[in-house]
């Protein structure tokens, strides 16, 4: 038959994987690997996500469009029942779904009700255990057979997000059962994000990595201004909103040494990501409410209603 085996004859396909998972399951990590750059922030502490993050990647034929979510976990605030909605909006919207459940973890809480929720939708599902380098591989026998008595999952796939182990493995997979059809996104693009997200994602994830306990979660930050030097560097200039004046103290740190240090590390992160000199200011305002505030959702495209 003429030309059916001619590589232009190779069908394209192009579609959503959503990643869901409990908190600290490993998804950025994961989204990371799989795009091969980074394009979600990831920390040690959960909850770092809070909207949906697109990472897209080429796989022969295809491109995947992997979209990251918010953990799913039991929501009490009006935050936390914004991100676990965009979570399940991701789940909806998506061709393809990947559990990530954390092997060291097993099916604790949070994974049973996912499971639950998972049973709600008729998304075709694919379970990864993840973070094997931290367990005896025969323990991941009996947690494979209880996961798989859900009935939900068409394969298993047993992976590291942090060394790369079984990755690619899983992504051909992806890219083998996506619809036929053509590619939503420019070859060389890595992520929808605009970059003055990006810029104040970056920013949030150095909060994260150096600010102790609850403080994280009680401020966010808002990229303000950004200019594009003539010598090819950019001006960045972001507000960090923080919930008390105490708040404020800390992050200012004595003589502003903290605030300086965390704009420091996020100037180089920003330098290596963006390839190009930054120049970063930071400055920090207290704003008790603006977890009530409608416009913090919008520039994460989450709902302020859910
Ligand atoms: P998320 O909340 O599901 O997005 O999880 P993150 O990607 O932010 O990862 C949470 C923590 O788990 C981070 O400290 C990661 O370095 C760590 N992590 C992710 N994947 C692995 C893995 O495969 N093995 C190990 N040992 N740690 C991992
Ligand atoms: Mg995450």
């Amino acid at each position: 038959m003429p030309g059916l085996t001619s590589e232009a004859e190779t069908p394209t396909r192009c579609g959503f994987v959503a990643l869901i998972g409990a908190p600290n399951a490993g998804k950025s990590t994961l989204l990371n690997r799989l795009v091969g750059a980074k394009v979600s922030i990831v920390t040690p502490k959960v909850q770092t996500t809070r909207s949906r993050v697109r990472g897209i990647t080429l796989a022969g034929a295809s491109q995947i469009v992997f979209v990251d979510t918010p953990g799913i976990f039991a929501p009490r605030r009006r935050l936390d029942r914004a991100m676990v909605q965009a979570a399940w909006r991701g789940v909806a919207d998506a061709d393809l779904v990947v559990l990530l459940v954390d092997v060291a973890h097993g099916l604790d809480a949070d994974v049973a009700r996912i499971l639950e929720g998972l049973g709600k939708t008729r998304r075709p599902a694919i379970l990864a255990l993840n973070k094997i380098d931290k367990v005896a591989h025969d323990a991941l026998l009996p947690l494979t057979q209880q996961l798989s008595a859900a009935d939900r999952f068409s394969d298993v796939f047993m992976i590291s997000a942090l060394t790369g182990d079984g990755v690619v493995t899983l992504r051909t997979h992806l890219a083998a059962h996506l619809p036929e059809g053509p590619w939503l996104y420019p070859e060389d693009q890595l992520s929808d994000m605009p970059e003055r997200l990006l810029a104040a994602e970056v920013t949030r994830e150095q909060l994260f990595l150096q600010l102790q306990q609850e403080l994280p979660y009680a401020l966010t930050v808002e990229t303000e201004y950004w200019q594009d030097k003539p010598d090819g560097s950019a001006r960045i200039d972001q507000m960090v909103y923080v919930r008390r004046q105490g708040h404020k103290g800390i992050l200012l740190g004595k003589g502003g040494q903290q605030i300086k240090a965390v704009g420091q590390a996020a100037r180089v992160e920003l330098e290596r990501m963006l390839d190009r000199r930054v120049h970063l200011f930071l400055r920090v305002k207290v704003r008790e409410n603006w977890t009530e505030d409608p416009a913090r959702y919008r520039t994460w495209n989450l709902d302020f209603n859910a």
